[in-house]
Parts: structure tokens; sequence; C-alpha cells
């Protein structure tokens, strides 16, 4: 008798329930912002990557629908079929100029620009290097690419400086990649170490601006801006989908290394363009990005007001690292992170618990806004004070 092939979905779900890990989708109504309707009830939002509150901004929206008008809907093929517009061109031309390189393109989501351009980059007779802490895109791109991957623990240059005199000379390239702000913990990775230590070992580097994008930097250009580190040969990515409210990913580079993504990226050639309507948003936003740099004073200016506000009233909440918009604390367990989640969304605070396999420890993650005023940091701290009497 054959027995049910797909029987064992069940059981996966069962202790996947049982662990607490279980994940459900939850439906926002309305415009994005600082606050937002969730299941019909106003809840201050400190979810969501929109960190320049850009998202529900009526000049992206105007821009969208233009470009609907003007370009229809779906960009119908590959960049290098019917798929190519001007407008990528030009979008791709905006991003290079605020990274100041020489060069960008444009790929349908900042998932997609990792997994094709590690694949291009690197192959079976080479090596890369992975934070521990990596997001999955990266992950996954080093797997896709079938070189040999040594993941350094989070940060840890020492460490990876070791790894690198006793494998780099087995290997034909080599390519060191980490996120700029970690997605998880917003820590910032060490970025001028591995930027020498890059040079010393003859690696390329490739760092993935996704959370950094529009927020750090004098410019919003991100790390590599603020770090002082404008310039240097470097392959950055990030997405379109963060601070700049749109949908996509893109790389940023020498002219050479883009030339060569474009014959070579495989998630670039065989997958359908960017819509007008994302492309146009995106271009919409990077001028704001540049026009209103008050924005990104905004928004340090809340994250130092929460921060404050966390230090005087709950200096026993243990905050982890952070250098950005993205600050977390620690929970004993996921069971523990779900029930003060869904303390906060009772105040009226939507912050999600992030738990294994996500990320190691399970934690509350807040994110911060330039839209944000003070009055929504101050309930947030009031409802987090209440949960901690409880
Ligand atoms: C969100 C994110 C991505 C993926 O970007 P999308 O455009 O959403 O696909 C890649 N890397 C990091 C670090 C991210 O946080």
């Amino acid at each position: 008798m054959p027995t049910n092939p797909y029987a064992w979905l069940d059981d996966s779900l069962k202790t996947i329930h049982q662990a607490d890990w279980y994940r459900s989708v939850q439906a926002i109504e309305g415009l994005p912002g600082a606050t937002v309707l969730l299941a019909g009830q106003e809840v201050i939002n400190f979810a969501s990557n929109d960190y320049l509150g850009l998202a529900g901004d009526e000049r992206l929206i105007q821009a969208g629908m233009a470009s609907l008008q003007k370009f229809g809907t779906g960009s119908t093929g590959s960049r290098l079929l019917s798929g190519h517009r001007e407008l990528h061109r030009e979008l791709e031309k905006a991003i290079a100029a605020l990274k100041q390189t020489e060069d960008a393109i444009v790929f349908s989501s900042g998932y997609l620009a990792n997994l094709g351009a590690i694949a291009a980059l690197v192959g079976k007779r080479d090596l890369i290097l992975s934070d521990q802490y990596n997001h999955s895109s990266l992950k996954n791109g080093a797997i896709l690419s079938g070189a040999a991957i040594v993941e350094y623990p989070h940060g840890d240059v020492a460490a990876l400086k070791i790894q690198l005199s006793q494998q780099r000379q087995n290997y034909r390239r080599c390519l060191i990649i980490t996120d700029s702000v970690f997605s998880m913990d917003g820590d910032l990775c060490p970025l001028p170490t591995l930027l020498s230590l890059a040079d010393e070992f003859s690696c390329m580097l490739l760092v993935d601006e996704a959370h950094a994008t529009g927020v750090m930097g004098k410019t919003g250009a991100g790390c590599v801006e603020h770090f002082g580190l404008t310039g240097k040969q470097l392959i950055q990515v990030g997405t379109l989908s963060k601070a700049l409210g749109s949908l996509g990913g893109y790389v940023v580079g020498s002219a050479t290394l883009i030339d060569f993504l474009r014959n070579r990226a495989p998630t670039w050639i065989y997958t359908t363009a960017l819509s007008p309507a994302d492309t146009a948003v995106a271009l919409a936003a990077i001028k704001i990005v540049q026009q209103e740099p008050q924005r990104r004073t905004q928004l340090w200016g809340n994250v130092d007001y929460f921060k404050k506000l966390m230090q005087a009233h709950l200096p026993k909440l243990k905050l982890l690292p952070s250098e950005s918009p993205i600050v977390c604390f620690q929970l004993p367990s996921a069971t523990a992170a779900l029930i003060t989640s869904k303390h906060l969304t009772t105040s009226a605070i939507f912050a999600p618990a992030i738990r294994p396999p996500t990320v190691p420890t399970s934690r509350i993650r807040i994110s911060m806004m330039a839209t944000h005023e003070p009055r929504h940091i101050e309930k947030l701290v009031a409802a987090l004070i209440k949960i901690n009497r409880q």
C-alpha cells in the first residue's frame, strides 16, 4: 500500500506549533504610515521598514499613477527582451549618483539582486566568507554560487582574518559578504576593517545596504558613506523596498562590474523587469531622500528619544547593541516574545516578536520611523513599563 507522500507536512506543522515558531500573516488596511489599521484597530507602527515614511507619501503615489497611465501595468518581459524602458536607466543613474559609483543595475527585488550578484561573481573554485548573521538572501546566494562557504562569528574580524590566512591561498577568487546594518539586530558591520582585510587578502567585498540606504550617512547613501568609504572599490547591494518605499533591488559599483552582471546575473537576465510603477516610485523616493535631509534628522532624533526614555524608565530591559533605527530587546523564549508582542498589540502598539529560526534568540524588534511623533514613542515606552510590572 502506498503511503500518503504529503502526510509529513502535518507532522512538521505540529512541531512548528509546539515550539511557538508558527507564523501567520496579519493584514494592514489603508495607507502605510506611523500609525496603521491592523484588524480594524488603529495601532502605532513599529514594525515597518518604511524608515522615512515615504510608502504612503502623496508624491510617490502620484509618480506611480502617472507611470501606470503612461507605460501600463507590467513591463512584459526581461530587460534584455521587451522589458526595458528608459525609466529603468534613469533610476539606475539616480541610484549610482546617490551612491557616487560609476553605475548601477536594478533587479526585481533585493533578494534577487543578492542571489544574482553572488552567483555571477564566484563559483566552484572560489571561497565565500559570510557573517553568521547575514540575511537569508546572502546565505542562499552563496549556496547557489557553488563556492565553498565559511561562516565567521558575527562581526568577528579576528576570526575572519584567521580563516583568510588559512584558506585564501586554496581558492581562485574570494568574496566576503555581509549586511551593513544587520536586519534583525540593528548593529553595523565593521566595514573599514572588512575593507582592509579584503585588500590584504585580495578578496572582493559585497556589502548589503538594504536597511542603510536612505537612512545612514549624511546624504542617505548608506553605511559606506557613514564610514567615510565613498569611492572605494567594493560591491554594494540594496533594496528599493525599505526606506525608498517601492519594490525592487540593485547592485552598484564600477562600470565593469555592472556590465558584467548584465551579462551574467541569472536573476536579472531570466526574470521580468521591474514594473514601470515601481520604477517611477523609487525614482521619486530617491529625489526626496536627497532633497529632504530633515527626514533623517527626525528619524535619528526619534531613535535617541526612544533610547533615552528606555534608559530612564526601563534600565533593566536588555537592549541589543544598535547603531541604526532598528532597536531590539531580548526575551528569554519564543513564548515570552509572543506574549509581549500580544500585550503590546492590546496597548495599540504594533511591534513584532522575532523568533528562531530567523534569529538565534527571541526578541521584540522596534523599527523607528521619521514620521513617528514624540507621543507615539512615549506610548510605546508606557506600554513596555506596564508589561514589565505584570
Ligand atoms: C530586506 C532585505 C533584503 C531583501 O530585499 P527585498 O527587496 O525585500 O527582496 C536583502 N537583504 C537584507 C539585509 C534585507 O534586510
